[in-house]
């Protein structure tokens, strides 16, 4: 297997051009604070930033990609994978160091994500979900919880989740039902939640709750931790989704589950803020693993197209389909790019956000559109299971709904727009 090199990237003047021009107005000093001159540009990966590339890489190769159409196909869960990352360093890799883990920049974490999607989406999901339900704790949560919760995690092979959707509030986070009451020194949690991956195995969840009614939406929510064995939490089946059919997703349903205060994350009313905090850290991260499929659909397209003969030639010497190739190229290309810049800025302690939605929504639709294009180039095999393709084609679509939809990418960046642009 050869991954295209991840290291040509030479399309910088753009974006070096447009961040130059937009630092004049106050507005694009918040978001692009301090964006580098151009000789503190680089796209050249330390030593160690290859070092773990490559050992993603030869994970991917050696562990991910000879299982994938088992995983696919049976929609078991890949805890033998999981364990295998475990033992090698590639699980829950922002951890800081303080509590057990390695402590990797958001930049290193998304060389690492984007290894591990090339091979399956799937499994990339559920060792990401990780990442997720960590988040909030790495953003929120005090010394205490951050030892018992994200030290346990190093410690040996486990799995958390996310638990902010529910079956009527998704991309509208603040109209959640599910609500917490104090009594005495606990918390009364009650509601359900819908679509959490890892859900039928978390050791723990992150939940966003409603605890005070009377405030106005985004100061009325919490955020818990709550112990995946504790009374009343009770998992749903294993939804059976169109793709990346063995990441586990569950409703998980909250019954008069005591959660102790000192599982309160902040204060009450922080929850909206933390949950969305979370974001900034794993949008670059989902978006990550968008450009590791459509990597992957086009370096299958690509060895499809010389291989292919039409018309006494290999199709990719036909210019309609070099020319999807091409097209396919850049969006990897323009994807990463995205990626790498919202992963520095978060790294050097600036907002992310901004670019965290421009780096998801660009690379979940260059992996929707690459995997398109790779079943277009392999014809009719490419509708077949048997094609290299067809399992991208499945698995891409959830990068443009999980983690904000695109349409809620947008929303997030056009809102800065007025505030950036003056005349
Ligand atoms: C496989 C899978 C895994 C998931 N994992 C998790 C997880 O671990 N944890 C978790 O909490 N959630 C998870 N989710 C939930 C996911 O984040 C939501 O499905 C997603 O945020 C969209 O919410 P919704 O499904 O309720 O759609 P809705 O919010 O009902 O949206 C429906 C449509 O309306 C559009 N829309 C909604 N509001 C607006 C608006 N204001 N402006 C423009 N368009 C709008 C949306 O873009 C979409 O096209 C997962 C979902 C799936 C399918």
């Amino acid at each position: 297997m050869s991954i295209l090199s991840h290291r040509a990237v030479s399309a910088s003047k753009g974006l070096g051009r447009l961040s130059s021009s937009l630092r004049a107005s106050p507005a694009a000093a918040r978001l692009f604070s301090q964006t580098p001159s151009a000789k503190n540009v680089s796209f050249e990966l330390s030593e160690d930033q290859q070092a773990y590339q490559d050992l993603a890489r030869k994970f991917t190769r050696d562990n991910i990609i000879p299982v994938a159409r088992h995983y696919d196909e049976t929609m078991e869960y890949p805890w033998e994978v999981i364990k295998k990352a475990h033992e090698v360093g590639l699980l829950n890799t922002h951890i800081p160091e303080k509590f057990g883990g390695p402590g990797l920049g958001l930049m290193e974490c998304s060389l690492i994500t984007e290894e591990l999607a090339y091979g399956c989406t799937g499994i990339q999901t559920a060792i990401e979900a990780n990442g997720l339900a960590e988040a909030p704790l790495i953003v929120a949560g005090n010394d205490e919880q951050k030892a018992k919760y994200l030290g346990r995690m190093t410690e040996e092979p486990l799995v958390a989740s996310y638990g902010v959707t529910e079956p009527g509030a998704g991309s509208d986070v603040a109209n959640i039902q599910t609500r917490a009451e104090k009594r005495g020194n606990k918390w009364i949690l009650n509601g359900t939640k819908m679509w959490i991956t890892n859900g039928g195995h978390a050791n723990w969840y992150f939940v966003l709750a409603r605890t005070n009614p009377n405030e106005r939406p985004h100061k009325a929510l919490s955020g818990f931790i709550v112990d995946g064995d504790a009374p009343g939490v009770i998992r749903g089946k294993k939804e059976i989704n169109m793709g990346q059919r063995c990441s586990d997703t569950r409703m998980i349903t909250f019954e008069d589950v005591e959660v102790p205060e000192e599982n309160l994350l902040g204060k009450p009313g922080d929850g909206f803020k933390i949950a969305m905090g979370a974001f900034d850290i794993t949008r670059p991260l989902v978006a990550s693993g968008a450009v590791g499929l459509a990597q992957r659909a086009l370096y299958e397209a690509t060895i499809y197209a010389k291989e292919c003969k039409t018309m006494g030639q290999p199709i990719i010497n036909h210019q309609a389909v070099a020319f999807m190739l091409a097209d396919m190229q850049m969006a990897v290309e323009a994807s990463r790019n995205l990626v790498w810049k919202a992963c520095w800025a978060k790294d050097q302690g600036m907002r992310n956000s901004f670019l965290a939605s421009m780096a998801k929504c660009t690379a979940s639709r260059a992996a929707v559109s690459n995997a398109d294009q790779a079943v277009q180039i392999y014809g009719g095999l490419g509708f077949n299971t048997e094609s290299a393709v067809e399992k991208l084609y499945r698995d891409a679509k959830i990068f443009e709904l999980y983690e904000g939809t695109s349409q809620i990418q947008r929303l997030v960046i056009s809102r800065q727009l007025a505030d950036l642009y003056n005349a």
